[in-house]
């Protein structure tokens, strides 16, 4: 007999909470020699998501709830939800059903073949607009361009089945500025793709825009790849070995020819491009800083609050006791 866990991160889905446990439970109830537990972390919602679940977690024995201090985001609740997981192997799925419930027969039985990681890769993007289409392209090409030792996985996001050995790997994985696509490619194993239709969400709305999207992208290009930093290295090199000749070109005309040097406009737009350029370089060194610092912090990924009604403390690694203070 398997068991599986199904991790589901909900933030604000009061809407969608309710329908999500029969509408998955229906189509697992059917497969053979296999039981199922959920566990669902409340990610911080403001609305009545946590009541809700207290109740589903109530009325249903498989049901466990996870609700975070606050708000950590969904890279961190998933890992949380990971850290809990107690199957031999985890499903990933959004709250709002729009991965389809049905497919978690066909991603057991690539499990049973042999798989570790069954990943869902969406069939079509034509809900999307062409500039987030666009920037999907980009962000693509340039991670497979750069992360050299392994490819990202194109179209294929969080819904996923994963085996025992993929949760423990990737629970060894504590750094906090979380890009878990990136994290799932990184940990390797035997990876099987199947395509999927995403669904319209259920209810509610959903959290991502463009900018959370970018950041996102950032995120995974700095934690992934130092690509950037060697670009700006080239570009640098670049640039001075060009400047180096348009001043020998200079100093030949006004040598040889007693030419007078454009002044002005020349001198203004080359100040401006390196200006420009000495800013990016600046900016992209920044962001890798900036997740140095984060990661040199050293903070936990998430807090978790509550657990099945019960509140958790975290206490520090050394408490002291009587015993162990003379
Ligand atoms: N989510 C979360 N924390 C957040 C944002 C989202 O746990 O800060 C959850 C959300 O409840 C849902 C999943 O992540 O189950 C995907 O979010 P959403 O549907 O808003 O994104 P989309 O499907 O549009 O990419
Ligand atoms: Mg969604």
């Amino acid at each position: 007999m398997d068991k599986i866990t199904i991790i589901v991160p909900c933030y604000n889905e009061q809407e969608v909470i309710e329908m999500f446990y029969p509408a998955v439970q229906q189509h697992v109830e059917k497969i053979p020699d296999c039981t199922f537990n959920y566990i669902f972390v409340n990610d911080g919602s403001r609305d009545s998501t946590l009541e809700k679940l207290r109740a589903l977690a109530d009325a249903h024995d498989n049901v466990t709830y996870l609700s975070l201090s606050r708000n950590f985001g969904k890279e961190s609740a998933m890992m949380a939800g990971i850290d809990f997981a107690d199957g031999d192997a985890v499903i990933i799925m959004d709250a709002d059903l729009q991965h389809p419930p049905e497919k978690i027969a066909e991603m057991v039985k690539l499990w049973r073949e042999g798989y570790d990681d069954v990943c869902g890769k969406r069939v079509d993007r034509a809900g999307e607009t062409w500039l987030k289409r666009t920037c999907a392209n980009i962000f693509y090409a340039v991670m497979k361009k750069f992360s050299t030792s392994y490819e990202m996985q194109r179209d294929v996001g969080d819904f996923r089945l994963l085996d025992r050995r993929c949760i423990e790997a990737l629970r060894l994985i504590r750094e906090n500025q979380r890009f878990t696509k990136g994290l799932f490619t990184w940990v390797g194993y035997r990876k099987k793709e199947f395509p999927f239709e995403v669904q319209p969400r259920a209810a509610g709305t959903t959290t991502w825009n463009f900018l959370a999207l970018f950041n996102l992208a950032m995120k995974g290009m700095t934690s992934f790849t130092t690509a950037p930093l060697r670009l700006m290295t080239f570009l640098g090199v670049t640039i001075s070995g060009a400047a180096m000749l348009y001043m020998l070109f200079v100093l030949t005309m006004a040598l040889l020819y007693g030419d007078p040097v454009a002044g002005y406009p020349t001198l203004l737009t080359i100040i401006l491009f390196l200006g420009g350029m000495q800013l990016l370089a600046l900016g992209i060194i920044g962001e890798y800083l900036g997740q140095i610092f984060h990661e040199s912090k050293g903070r936990p990924i998430y807090l978790v609050d509550e657990m099945n009604g019960k509140r958790l403390i975290y206490k520090p690694q050394f408490v002291p006791t009587e015993r162990n203070v003379q």
